[in-house]
Parts: C-alpha cells; structure tokens; sequence
C-alpha cells in the first residue's frame, strides 16, 4: 500500500461536479469544524469558498497562532548543478536547452556556503539538475559534510533515490527532503515530462515516503501550479500530506505551493493561478492541515509573500539565486528560473519584523 493507492481511488473522481454542488453555508459550516475529512477538504478549494475567503482567512490565522506561534523560518537554497538529463516541458535544466552548464568543485562548494553563512541563515537546501552521473549520491555525501561545518540543518531537492541512498544521505548529515511530484494527474505528468527518467511517475510519487521509511526528519511536497487544474493540484496534494502524516506521525511534514515562473523555453502555464486562487489554496491547506509547516518560496514578489505571512506561511526562503555559484564571484551557471522577490536575508529578516513576526534562523540541529 503506497499513496499511489489513494491516488487510484480518486483517479476518477468528478472533482469539477463536486466542486459546482458546494455552497456558502457548506463552506461555513466547514470551517467550524475542528477537524475536515478529505470531501470538506475539496469543498474549501470551491468557487463558492472563493467567496468565504476572509471567514477562512480567520480560521487560518488562528490555527496558525495556535500552532506556529508568530514565527517564520528562514532558509536558502544552494544550486550546486544545472546539469540534467530530463526533458521537463517547464524548466530551463531541460536537457534540450542551451544553457550554460556548471557544477561546483568541492572548494566552490565550501565558498559558496561560507558566503551564504555569513547572513547568519542555519538552514540550506541543496538542489541539483538530476543526473546521476554529474551528480551521484556519493558527490551528495561530500557536498552535505562541507555543509555541515556551516549549517545546522541540511535538506535536499534532487532526483528521487532508493530508500538506502536516503539512508546514506540521512547519515552524511541531511534531515530533509523536498521533492515535488509537479503534477498529480499522470496523464498530465507524461506530457510535462517528454523524456527521462522522470518520467516514472511512480517511482516519484513514492520517493517521499521512501525517505519517510529511511527516517529522515522533515519532508516538503507540493505540485507545480500551473500545469494542471489548481483544484485538483491542490486537492491531490492536501490528500499526499495527510496521508504521510497519518502514517509517518514523527516525520514533520510541510507543503509548498511553487507557481511556474519564466524560464528558457516556450513552455507556458497551461491553468494560469491568480493570487486569489494561491491564497485560496494556501487557507485550504492551513485549515485541512493546521500541523504542516508551508513554505512559500521567492517565485512569489515581495509584497505578496509579505500579506500571506499571517495566513499560514511558516518557512520562506531569503537571498536566493537560482544559478550555480551565484552566491559568490566565481564562473555561474544559468538559472533554473527567474524568481521574484530578490530581498537579501537581512531585508527579510527585517519584513518578517515589520509584520509582527519573529524570523528563525535555527529550530533544528541533528545531534
Ligand atoms: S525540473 Fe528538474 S528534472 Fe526537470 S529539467 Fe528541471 S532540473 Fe531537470
């Protein structure tokens, strides 16, 4: 029995039929309760919620305090490669496109990380291209002892492995694992993923609880907003996190909620989300879910990621480059996309301040 199980049951489903039949007073109603099944879960991401937005808001925000406290977590992402042999129709690591490749050498490894020290962030995630020969596991178990000599928590966003390579990776140092199945729909996920071994839908769709298994400490899901229907993306997603949760109870669990951004390519979204639709989304989570941390990334511009902050969001990320070697002056690859909000740490730290909240550097440490 794997989530893949779950996603059968609801393969099928008539999400749009049971997304017309919600109403007001349902979604009133739905709020109210302390805890939804997956059916209220679904009614929140209706047309009639998106008229329910401030009562969900307040919900939200009071299950937030009552569980998060006024607290942000920050973090940074560290590219280490653009090399990829996927052809993903979305993203600029696509194998097909001409973009200048680089991986970073054990010593541009450390530079990078103390430049990023320096901003005084304890947390790092480390993202490759997937490619298992520019960038093996063992390569990984390298770049993640470097990192710990500068950094108390260490997660990862790669290809998916095996459970053993998690465990490998979970002894070097890492405690978390943010891997995005994109899309949910597999039909949708074979015409977003032309070619590669990417597109092994369910070797995907398995990797997070395959990291569970090896007892990591923290995993982040999400799809990628934009390539298919939001409510079902959303519904799909709210569904994978339950499930882990319930099954994997000591693993802390969080969701991201990445809109496509420009990048090499002619691939456009193809369900365009509105930031009324993301906050939708992101109030549906927070009332489902109210124990999952959310993290929202710089694809999103400053003034918004600023609002959402009271309505959920809990970990964000902070003077981001998406090129490998952008934190330090030496040769860069191309970046994976272009993000939005480009405040440094510190303009950060500062924002979260102005909102009432306090930013976290550090609220985990591996002993
Ligand atoms: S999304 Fe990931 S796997 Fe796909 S092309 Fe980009 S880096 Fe490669």
């Amino acid at each position: 029995m794997s989530f893949y199980d779950t996603y059968l049951e609801y393969e099928n489903f008539d999400t749009e039929g049971f997304l017309k039949e919600v109403k007001e007073p349902d979604v009133l109603g739905i709020i109210k309760k302390n805890k939804l099944n997956h059916h209220d879960f679904l009614a929140l991401l209706s047309p009639a919620a998106a008229n329910c937005l401030e009562e969900m808001a307040q919900r939200a925000q009071e299950l937030s305090l009552q569980h998060f406290g006024k607290t942000v977590l920050l973090y940074t992402p560290l590219y280490l490669s653009n090399y990829c042999v996927n052809r993903c129709a979305y993203c600029s690591y696509n194998i097909d496109h001409d973009i200048k490749r680089k991986k970073l050498t054990y010593d541009e490894i450390e530079k990078e990380a103390q430049i990023i020290a320096e901003t005084g962030l304890k947390h790092i995630l480390l993202l490759t291209g997937e490619s298992r020969i520019e960038t093996p596991v063992s390569y990984l178990v390298e770049a993640v002892k470097i990192m710990k000599k500068y950094f108390d928590s260490i997660a990862i966003e790669i290809d998916p492995l095996e459970k053993e390579d998690y465990q490998r990776l979970i002894e070097a140092g890492v405690d978390g694992l943010t891997i995005y199945q994109e899309v949910y729909d597999e039909e949708v996920y074979k015409q977003v993923h032309l070619a590669g071994p990417k597109r092994n839908y369910h070797f995907r769709l398995d990797a997070p609880e395959r990291a569970c298994e090896a007892n990591i400490h923290n995993v982040n899901i999400g799809a990628l907003l934009g390539l298919n229907k939001w409510q079902h993306e959303a519904f799909m997603t709210g569904m994978h996190a339950n499930y882990l949760q319930n099954k994997y109870n000591d693993v802390e669990l969080s969701i991201s909620l990445p809109r496509i951004r420009p990048h090499v390519g002619g691939f456009r979204d193809v369900y365009p989300v509105t930031d009324q639709d993301l906050v939708q989304v992101l109030l549906a989570f927070r009332i489902y879910l109210p124990y999952v941390a959310i993290t929202m990334s710089t694809r999103e511009r400053g003034s918004l990621r600023d609002h959402l902050i009271p309505l959920g969001v809990t970990k964000m990320s902070a003077g981001v480059t998406t090129e490998v070697g952008g934190h330090s002056d030496s040769d860069k690859g191309d970046s994976q996309f272009e993000i939005s909000d480009t405040r440094s740490v510190e303009e950060m730290r500062k924002a979260i301040l102005n909102k009432g909240y306090q930013p976290i550097f550090k609220n985990w440490m591996a002993i």
